[in-house]
């Protein structure tokens, strides 16, 4: 694929990116107002910043117009299938189609609350990748294999099937430390350095290189910019704290604060 192609598929390439993960929150009205905000706020986003919001499913259209293309949309969840009788399952066609071009897969939340394993996270990866949707694979260890010093044999295990996704897929990995995620507790700056060296190394591993790194786990604007200033963090993928479209925000404009000039994909760059 060219420079130019790809910069039209992946419309995160050589930016920070942010992702704002609402999970199963929010109504109508906030959708609304979010949107309006956000579309308000717009000139105040720097050009160096990818924004991505992944809103329920139901909000998806709702948002798309409301921020009428100020940030990209994500969808939280998608199936393996392409379409067929899979009740309460939405295709990556169907994501594409309502305007997503990120969709995050292998949250630790579906993988424990729905048991979703690595071969089906790889294949709803897959899935986003033929419709044409740029997958956000979440992965990261617990507290308790985090204990056992277990972090980087979790990350190798999880990541074992990604060689299927081939080069161009477009690929963004989020590290989110179960343990981080909604508790307040975040690993030092040094620790997420360490882990997303570990991280860049299994994916060269699978021949996958530049495959943008994101830290996830209890960011707020008060932490943010200790990540995004590590050359190894190219963007936070923010849970809680992303439904305060202010707070939202003032992560992103961590952006302009922090004096890293250039966006790193790889440890070789
Ligand atoms: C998440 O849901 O992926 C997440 C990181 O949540 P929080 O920011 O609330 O920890």
């Amino acid at each position: 694929m060219s420079r130019e192609a790809q910069e039209v598929a992946w419309p995160h390439l050589g930016k920070e990116i942010f992702v704002a993960n609402w999970k199963m929150n929010g109504s109508l009205a906030f959708v609304e107002a979010y949107g309006a905000r956000l579309l308000e706020q717009h000139s105040t986003i720097s050009k160096k910043a990818c924004v991505v919001v992944c809103s329920p499913t139901p909000y998806l259209k709702t948002l798309r117009d409301a921020v009428q293309g100020a940030v990209f949309l994500g969808s939280q969840n998608t199936a393996t299938a392409q379409s067929g009788a899979f009740t309460g399952e939405m295709s990556a066609n169907m994501a594409a189609d309502i305007g997503c071009r990120y969709g995050l897969v292998g949250h630790s939340e579906r993988r424990r609350l729905y048991h979703e394993n690595d071969t089906i996270v790889v294949e709803k990866a897959l899935r986003l990748v033929e419709a044409g949707v740029v997958p956000i694979l979440c992965i990261g260890e617990t507290e308790e294999q985090r204990e056992m010093n277990e972090t980087a044999e979790v990350l190798h295990q999880q990541l074992r099937h990604i060689s299927s996704l081939g080069p161009t897929s477009g690929l963004i990995v989020a590290y989110e430390p179960v343990w981080a995620i909604g508790t307040g507790k975040t690993p030092t700056p040094d620790n997420v350095q360490k882990t997303h060296r570990i991280i860049y190394e299994i994916l060269e591993e699978h021949g996958l290189c530049n495959v943008p790194l994101l830290y996830g786990g209890s960011v707020t604007a008060t932490n943010a910019g200790d990540f995004l200033a590590l050359k190894e963090v190219q963007g936070v993928l923010v849970g809680g704290a992303s439904l305060k479209t202010d707070e939202f925000l003032q992560i992103i404009q961590c952006l302009d604060k922090i004096s890293q000039a250039s966006v790193h994909c790889s440890l070789d760059q």
